[in-house]
């Protein structure tokens, strides 16, 4: 029987109202527990974030990064945070520079984003991939994530950070997001023109497009809501030439789990740590480049040197926590809110074929860590809520620091 990971817990609840009991503390706590000792010195530390897109700003706020970043160059490492061009030229936008971080940030695959290593992969339809060459040259690594829904594999987080993070655009949108073009679902001897043109009607998502030059009917993975919805399934039971199937659906968690070890592997196993960030869980990914409202009560962060184990302890508060139904904007037309079934609030989201926990199991079996974790929370608000309350809370005077 494997051991159990430790997974750092600092919780957004405090115990009283000072600055000893609230989140900060426990991020710096969290940090000393995670021990960047390994880190040895001039070593080059990338963090990896996603920086958000025009106006999607509910990433990791800079104040913690930068705290961060500053115990990184305690221990005597060069740290730089890294992301993709776009959201490394436009960051400033959200609040991320040098100065406000506290350290360079850094395109992942240069200026162009063609300083890649081309790596073998060979799952279905995708033979190589191009990783991203500054994350490659990078003696350490911090997975720094915030936790939120997607689109095509219910959640993203720390895998997702690597394992379309770490690669050049064209790997990410054409290849990796491509894998669902390698699972059929459509017979298209079976279906005509017109049959094909109502089923793209019946879609109340657009996750059905249809080419009629090449006679192809193209099932989005992004924007269907599988068992939630179905109703292209019920236009097409005279004929039966279309399939919602789970294959569809893991083949992108499985790809995930495949290239996120790709790029842990070129990283000393001492070398990576894992923090993930449950604030503003907003039911989309950080890409999408828009002020989201977040549908589940902010719940802390969260550090391991193990990333599956933070991604299962991720994904099992988020189920505790469950949805704020308020929240949930009404473009999701299919929730399912019954409490009487059981399924992870992503899944109530996104259709339980993009079951979170898919790439979970798959990091599992392909080695990246265990899913058996012990959760050690840090400051817990019954214990501040003993300690001696502060003399001073509030500035009154002008203390410059
Ligand atoms: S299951 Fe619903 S969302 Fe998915 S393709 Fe069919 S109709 Fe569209």
């Amino acid at each position: 029987m494997s051991e159990k990971a430790k997974v750092y817990f600092g919780s957004i609840q405090q115990g009283q109202d000072a600055i000893f009991a609230a989140l900060a503390v426990k991020i710096d706590k969290i940090i000393e527990l995670l021990d960047f000792s390994t880190i040895k010195k001039r070593d080059k530390v990338a963090i990896k974030m996603h920086l958000g897109f025009q106006d999607g700003h509910q990433t990791v706020p800079v104040f913690f990064v930068r705290r961060i970043v500053k115990a990184v160059k305690r221990v005597g490492g060069w740290p730089f945070i890294t992301d993709n061009p776009t959201a490394v030229y436009n960051a400033v936008d959200r609040g991320y520079t040098q100065e406000t971080c506290g350290c360079p940030i850094i395109p992942a695959a240069g200026v162009k984003d063609g300083y890649v290593h081309s790596v073998s992969v060979g799952y279905n339809n995708v033979d190589t991939l191009e990783m991203s060459g500054v994350i490659h040259d990078a003696d350490a690594l911090i997975d720094l994530t915030h936790a939120k829904g997607h689109a095509c594999s219910g959640y993203g987080g720390a895998i997702k950070n690597l394992a379309l993070g770490g690669y050049s655009a064209p790997s990410r949108w054409n290849k990796i997001h491509g894998v669902e073009h390698s699972i059929p679902y459509w017979d298209a001897k079976k279906c005509t023109p017109e049959h094909a043109q109502a089923l793209v009607k019946a879609c109340p998502y657009n996750a059905l497009k249809y080419d009629a030059e090449k006679h192809k009917l193209s099932l989005l993975l992004y924007a269907c809501r599988n068992q939630l919805c179905l109703e292209c399934l019920e236009a097409d039971k005279e004929v039966g030439c279309l399939e919602i199937k789970p294959e569809f659906f893991a083949a992108f968690q499985e790809l995930m789990a495949i290239t996120s070890k790709k790029v842990l592997d070129t990283f000393d196993e001492n070398k990576r740590f894992f923090v993930n960030f449950i604030l503003q869980v907003t039911p989309h990914c950080d890409c999408m480049g828009m002020i989201q409202p977040s549908v589940v009560a902010d719940i802390g962060v969260l550090g391991s040197r193990n990333i599956v184990a933070i991604e299962n302890a991720t994904l099992d508060l988020i189920a505790k926590a469950g949805l704020i139904e308020q929240t949930i904007p009404p473009y999701f037309k299919h929730v399912n809110l019954d409490p009487n079934i059981d399924l992870h609030p992503f899944e109530r989201l996104w259709g339980s074929m993009k079951n979170p926990y898919l790439v979970v199991g798959f990091a599992e079996q392909y080695g990246l860590g265990t899913r058996k974790y012990e959760l050690v929370e840090v400051l817990p608000p019954e214990e501040t809520g003993k300690m001696e309350p502060p003399k001073q809370v509030y500035e009154r005077q002008p203390s410059f620091y």
